[in-house]
């Protein structure tokens, strides 16, 4: 049993910082048992230097996958998320960058098939946000960034990775649910994360006869250095007591996402694709 998590009014810079997250967030509940849910796998998963996707990490590792992790810049972060990929007895390869940059997607491709000797699940992960509360002052640039970053690499990244995929292989994308519910002051990344839900339903369309499946998870409030980074650096105070409006009355943990990634990525998801799982602490949403 997860207890409710209190979480202070603080803020940090983006893109955020795992070490100093007041409290600190869990990666792997104590005694999760690996069960070979992903022996002898490969995974790329982007964002996996801190919360959700260094969770995924950490997971996949324990189930028998080796892992490549893209993250921006977070160097000290990575390489924590690396050691505790290996401590699990997996390999790890760390990939710097910036996934904005259609060059660079297919450079994460091409590393991990060049270093770990193929690519089995693909997790687009990496994401970012920016509060702005009014759509006549939210800068253009800002819009395409938020596409770039959020949407059209997974794009670039799916794209590359599809010709190395084959039958029982995936792809799992990272939406919010945000998509769903749409909050009056992230009308740009919500709209990201609906497009995301939407390209994973067609792509899914298009490959789910290869046997490859594709499909999205949509979090709710969790407890990962995005939030601190974006919602408190706008305003410090909005962090006190985060998540505690959903119907669990707290935030996730990072924990709590990395099983629901393990089960998409595995043969226990064998008959479910283009769909869209909701990790949200109880929240009902269509779709
Ligand atoms: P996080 O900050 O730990 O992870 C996001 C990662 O994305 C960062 O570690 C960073 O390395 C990477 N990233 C950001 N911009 C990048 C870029 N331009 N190029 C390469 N990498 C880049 O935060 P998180 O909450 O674990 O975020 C993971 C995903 O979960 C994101 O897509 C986010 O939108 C989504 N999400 C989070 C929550 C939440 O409450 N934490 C809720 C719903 C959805
Ligand atoms: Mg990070």
């Amino acid at each position: 049993m997860i207890s409710t998590l209190k979480i202070p009014a603080q803020s940090q810079t983006l893109p955020g910082s795992e070490a100093t997250m007041d409290p600190p967030a869990e990666m792997i509940r104590d005694g999760y048992k690996g069960a070979d849910k992903l022996d002898g796998k490969v995974a790329l998963i982007t964002g996996g230097d801190s919360g959700i996707g260094r969770s995924v990490a950490i997971h996949f590792a324990r189930e028998g996958a080796d892992v490549a992790i893209v993250y921006l810049s977070e160097t000290e972060d990575a390489t924590d998320a690396k050691r505790l990929v290996e401590a699990e007895g997996r390999r790890c390869h760390l990939i710097e960058g910036d996934l904005s940059d259609a060059d660079f997607c297919r450079r994460c491709i091409e590393e991990t098939v060049d270093k770990l000797g193929g690519l089995n699940v693909l997790v687009n992960n990496a994401g970012t946000q920016c509060v702005s509360e009014n759509l006549t002052e939210l800068p253009d640039e800002q819009w395409r960034r938020m596409f770039e970053v959020n949407m059209h690499s997974q794009f670039y990244l799916a794209k590359a990775a599809l010709p190395h995929l084959s039958e029982g292989d995936s792809i799992i994308n990272t939406a919010s649910i945000n998509a769903y519910v749409g909050p009056d002051f992230l009308v740009d990344y919500s709209a990201t994360k609906g497009a995301i839900v939407s390209f994973t339903r067609s792509l899914s369309n298009q490959v789910v006869g290869r046997g490859i499946r594709v499909n999205a998870v949509a979090p709710g409030p969790v407890w990962t250095p995005l939030q601190p980074a974006t919602l408190g650096a706008h305003n410090p105070q909005w962090l006190e007591g985060f998540g505690e409006d959903t119907p669990m009355g707290r935030a996730g943990q990072p924990s709590e996402l990395g099983p629901v990634f393990v089960f998409l990525a595995s043969q226990d998801a064998s008959f479910i694709s283009g769909q869209t799982i909701h990790p949200n602490g109880g929240t009902i949403v269509n779709g």
